[in-house]
């Protein structure tokens, strides 16, 4: 067990992290495995596969992975029990399957809406299934997303946004727009991915419809670590997936010739789930969940502060480079500069052991993960980012 250190007490979860010394701040990248993630994984792999081979499946918890990986990750997201899915597809994928169920509730609207600053492979499959749907998408800014909606709502079928700007970190509340869509009869899909893990999503209080997100960003759960997907209790007995794949099936090893749904959250898996990789996830959750998303939010809203802190005392002009609002409650958990040249900036950076993340042409983005970001990292980053920005001027 940790030991917490009154002053900084979440510092302490730093040294469970495989950092090398480095300071992490593109956690919102791919964050770093805990070291005690090889034992738990020799543990299922010599303990439990080894030994029972396909037995394992129904021996050691395996199939009900995907739900119960689900129900601890609920916790950070504000869902209860059963509402979580982890099938074991990418974001993508989680993304395609929730956006055609989307709009198979609402076959008589022609319109799938969503902001022209999402995250790129959103834009392209929601563009694939307005194609695959005979639907119209329609991209908006950020404010023509609201007013589209108040306009045109009832024309709407679904309306996909981010509780994050993935770019600038900008927050988008859940609450009004989920609300908007409800007012005009359309579904709310969220895709959460720059969220979660960082920041509070409430999604049973803000009666959101569909929800999807990333494994591999602030959740730690390691390269490619499958999506997720949230599916309320109230919309689980009619919601109708394109993937209707065996393992969503009411009974699957009935091995019967029609697809006939599971009841509640086991309708929205696939086929067998990537079983080392959600152990991977499950294993990341754990410190996670013992602090709790309110804990994790102060912590990386502290970190972001004291960059600008760090910043405005070093180097305050580059605070007119600031591409995130100033306000910490207006930001989820990264900060992103506009400088020049900032791949080379990002790479001067890396030369001194500083990770960030450059979105070209300008932007670097700066995360602040909260459990293995420390102050005196983001001090020592500050330093070399003045360097850097110095050296390439
Ligand atoms: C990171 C991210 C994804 C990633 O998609 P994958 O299919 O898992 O690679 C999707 N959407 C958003 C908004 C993201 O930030």
């Amino acid at each position: 067990m940790t030991i917490r250190n009154d002053l900084d007490p979440l510092a302490e979860y730093a040294r469970e992290f495989a950092t090398d010394g480095a300071i992490h701040l593109n956690g919102n990248s791919l964050g770093p495995p805990r070291h005690s993630l090889v034992g738990e994984l020799d543990r299922v792999v010599s303990g439990q596969w080894a030994p029972r081979q396909v037995q394992a499946w129904f021996q050691d918890g395996w199939l009900d992975l995907p739900r119960t990986v689900g129900d601890k990750l609920g916790s950070l997201l504000g869902a209860g029990p059963g509402q979580v899915l982890v099938a074991g597809e990418t974001t993508s994928t989680t993304l395609f399957n929730a956006l055609v169920a989307a709009c198979r509730l609402r076959v008589d609207r022609p319109v799938l809406l969503i902001e022209e600053a999402s995250f790129p492979t959103d834009l392209y499959i929601a563009a694939s299934v307005a194609r695959l749907l005979d639907r119209e998408l329609i991209v908006q800014s950020r404010n023509g997303f609201d007013t589209y909606l108040e306009e045109n709502g009832a024309q709407v079928a679904a309306a996909l946004a981010a509780p994050v700007d993935f770019r600038t970190g900008e927050r988008r509340e859940i609450r009004p727009i989920t609300a908007l869509c409800h007012a005009k009869g359309a579904i709310s899909v969220w895709d959460l991915s720059h969220a979660t893990g960082v920041l509070p999503v409430d999604l049973d209080a803000n009666a959101v419809d569909l929800a999807v997100g990333c494994g591999y960003k602030y959740l730690g759960g390691g390269p490619g670590a499958p999506a997720f997907l949230y599916v309320p209790t109230r919309l689980q007995t009619t919601v109708d997936f394109p993937l209707a794949g065996w393992h969503g099936h009411a009974k699957p090893f009935a091995m019967t010739q029609t697809f006939i749904p599971a009841d509640g959250i086991d309708r929205a898996r696939t086929g067998t789930p990537p079983l080392l990789s959600l152990v991977g996830l499950n294993h990341a959750l754990d410190p996670l969940v013992e602090v709790g998303i309110h804990a994790l939010h102060r912590r990386s809203q502290e970190l972001g502060e004291y960059f600008l802190e760090c910043l405005a005392e070093r180097r305050p002009e580059l605070l007119n480079q600031l591409a995130s609002p100033r306000d910490a409650d207006r930001r989820g958990g990264h900060l992103a500069l506009r400088v020049a040249e900032a791949e080379k900036v990002e790479s001067a950076l890396a030369d001194s052991g500083v990770h960030v993340d450059a979105r070209p042409p300008d932007l670097i983005r700066f995360a602040f993960a909260p459990l293995y970001v420390t102050r005196e990292q983001v001090s020592r980053a500050v330093d070399a980012l003045c360097n850097a920005v110095e050296g390439t001027q």
